[in-house]
C-alpha cells in the first residue's frame, strides 16, 4: 500500500513529504495505522548523515504509537483496534543467544526500524514519519495507558527503553546515588525513571534554565555542569551514572564522581569521539566506563507496564510533519521540553 511520509533525499537536504510502500500484512504481521512518533536524536544523527552508512530515502522515526488496523493469520496476541507501539527494532535473526533470552538489541541481526536490511522496497526499512507501519508481531508492543495519553506515551518506545534497561542493569534503587546527565529526551525520562525505582536522583545539566525544572521532574538534586564548585560538591559519591549527552565532551569531569566500583554508562552516541578518559581515574578505584543500547523487547514491554502502572509519561511538544526540519534546529540547540510528537494525523494533509 502506498501512504505518505516525511523523510530526507540526502543527507545535505531538509525532510520534505514523500510517497511510501508498504507491504501486505504477511502470516505473522501486524499492520499499524501510526497516531504519533517521537523525535529521537538518533534520528537528526542518522538522516544527515552524522552516523556513516545512511540510506536514502532516509524515513526516520522509532517511537511509534498507534492501532492495529489488520493482522496476519497467525497472529494471535494483537487485534484490530489494539492500541500498540514499534520501538527501535522491527526483526532479528530470532535464532542467537541475544535473541533466545529476549536481548534482540544485541543481536548481529537485528533490523532497525528504519536504514536497516529489508527485502521489502526499496530495500532498506522507513520509519515512523509516516501513515502506517508493518511489523511481525515478534515486535509489536502492547500499551497499558489511557488512550489519553497516547502521544505522550511515544517516547519511552526509544528513550524510555534507553534509560530503563541500564538503569535496572547497574541496579537502580533506594540507597543508590543515580546520576542523570543531560535533561534532552533521554534524560528527562531517565530522571523520571530513577526516581520510581527509589534512587537519589541527581540532575546534571549544561542549562541553568533546567535546574528547577529537573527537579520538577523528579530529580533530589540538580547541578549545571559548567560549575566546577559545584561538581566537586558530589566527587566520590555515585553509584551510578547515566550519560545522554548526545556532543562530544570530557567524561572526566563525571568519573570523578563515582564512588570506588562505580559506573557510568554512555547511550549518547555523538557524530565524533569523546576526548579520551584519564585512565587513572578509573583504575585507582576500580571505577568503569560502558555502554548501552537501547532495550530487548520483553524488557521494553516490562518498561511501558512499569510507566503505565506509575502514570508515567514523557512531557511532550505536539507538531505537525511539516515543522520536523525547525524541530531538529530546535533541538540541536537544546530548546525543547522535552521531546517533540509528531502528529501523524498531519501527513494526511500534505
Ligand atoms: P536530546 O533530546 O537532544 O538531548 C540531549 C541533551 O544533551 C541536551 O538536551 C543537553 O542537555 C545535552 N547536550 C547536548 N549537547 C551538549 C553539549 N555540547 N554539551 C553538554 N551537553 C549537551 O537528545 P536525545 O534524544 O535525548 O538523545 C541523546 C543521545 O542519545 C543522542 O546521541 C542519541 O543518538 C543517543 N541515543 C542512544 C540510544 C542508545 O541505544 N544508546 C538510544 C537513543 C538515543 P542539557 O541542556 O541538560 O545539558
Ligand atoms: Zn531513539
Amino acid at each position: 500500500m502506498i501512504v505518505e511520509a516525511y523523510g530526507a533525499h540526502a543527507g545535505e537536504k531538509p525532510l520534505e513529504p514523500m510517497e511510501i510502500i508498504r507491504r501486505a500484512p504477511g502470516a505473522h504481521d501486524v499492520q499499524i495505522d501510526i497516531a504519533y512518533c517521537g523525535v529521537c536524536h538518533s534520528d537528526i544523527h542518522q538522516v544527515r548523515s552524522e552516523w556513516p552508512g545512511t540510506l536514502y530515502p532516509c524515513v526516520p522515526g522509532h517511537e511509534i504509537v498507534g492501532r492495529v488496523s489488520a493482522v496476519g493469520a497467525h497472529v494471535v496476541d494483537f487485534q484490530v483496534d489494539d492500541l500498540v507501539g514499534i520501538g527501535c527494532i522491527v526483526d532479528s535473526c530470532q535464532n542467537c543467544e541475544e535473541c533466545d533470552v529476549g536481548l534482540e538489541n544485541y543481536c548481529d541481526g537485528m533490523v532497525g526500524t528504519y536504514n536497516g536490511p529489508t527485502p521489502d522496497a526499496p530495500g532498506h526499512t522507513l520509519g515512523g514519519y509516516s501513515q502506517q507501519i508493518v511489523v511481525h508481531e515478534r515486535y509489536v508492543l502492547r500499551i497499558r495507558h489511557p488512550e489519553a495519553q497516547l502521544a505522550a506515551v511515544a517516547p519511552l518506545l526509544c528513550a524510555g527503553i534507553t534509560t530503563y534497561s541500564p538503569l535496572r542493569h547497574w541496579k537502580t534503587g533506594p540507597g543508590k546515588k543515580v546520576g542523570i546527565v543531560g535533561i534532552g529526551g533521554l534524560g528527562h525520562i531517565g530522571i523520571k525513571l530513577a526516581h520510581a525505582m527509589g534512587a537519589h536522583v541527581v540532575a546534571f545539566t549544561t542549562s541553568e534554565s533546567k535546574r528547577e525544572a529537573a527537579k520538577a521532574l523528579g530529580a533530589d538534586e540538580a547541578v549545571v555542569s559548567r560549575n566546577a564548585d559545584e561538581m566537586a560538591a558530589h566527587a566520590k559519591s555515585f553509584d551510578f551514572i547515566l550519560n545522554t549527552v548526545a556532543a562530544p565532551h570530557d567524561l572526566d569531569a563525571f568519573v570523578v564522581l563515582l564512588k570506588r566500583d562505580g559506573a557510568m554508562t554512555l547511550v549518547g552516541a555523538p557524530a565524533t569521539p569523546h576526548p579520551s578518559p584519564n585512565v587513572m581515574n578509573l583504575i585507582l578505584k576500580r571505577r568503569s566506563i560502558a555502554g548501552s543500547a537501547i532495550g530487548g523487547i520483553p524488557e521494553t514491554q516490562e518498561m511501558l507496564d512499569f510507566c503505565a502502572e506509575r502514570g508515567i509519561v514523557s512531557d511532550i511538544e505536539m507538531i505537525r510533519a511539516d515543522e520536523i526540519n525547525e524541530a531538529y534546529e530546535r533541538m540541536i540547540n537544546g530548546d525543547v521540553k522535552y521531546r517533540f510528537v509528531i502528529d501523524n494525523a498531519s501527513l494526511t494533509a500534505l
